[in-house]
């Protein structure tokens, strides 16, 4: 998924601030996929409000996005790619 500055920068193109916090907990090693868990959005979105304000709980949300984003595109890049070896395999 895009690497941690990536998403600071998206942070600071449209907040004017970097968020490091913030991305740093959702990318922890240890913790990240239980951090990227879409069901507990509104828990950890209501987390980064208390903790750092609103717009801290948007850019949370918008990381989870940019690794959406990400994560579909390369899955279907590949998909797109196994579909046209199968196609020239068998000469369709
Ligand atoms: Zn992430």
């Amino acid at each position: 998924m895009p690497e941690l500055n990536v998403h600071i920068q998206s942070s600071l193109n449209r907040t004017g601030k970097e968020y490091r916090e913030v991305h740093q907990w959702i990318d922890n090693p240890e913790t990240k996929y239980e951090r990227h868990d879409f069901s507990k959005v509104l828990e950890n979105a209501k987390m980064f409000t208390e903790q750092y304000g609103e717009e801290a709980a948007k850019e949370y949300v918008l990381h989870l996005v940019e690794d959406l984003r990400c994560r579909f595109t390369k899955v279907l890049g590949e998909h797109q790619n196994l579909t046209a070896d199968c196609l020239k395999y068998f000469g369709a």
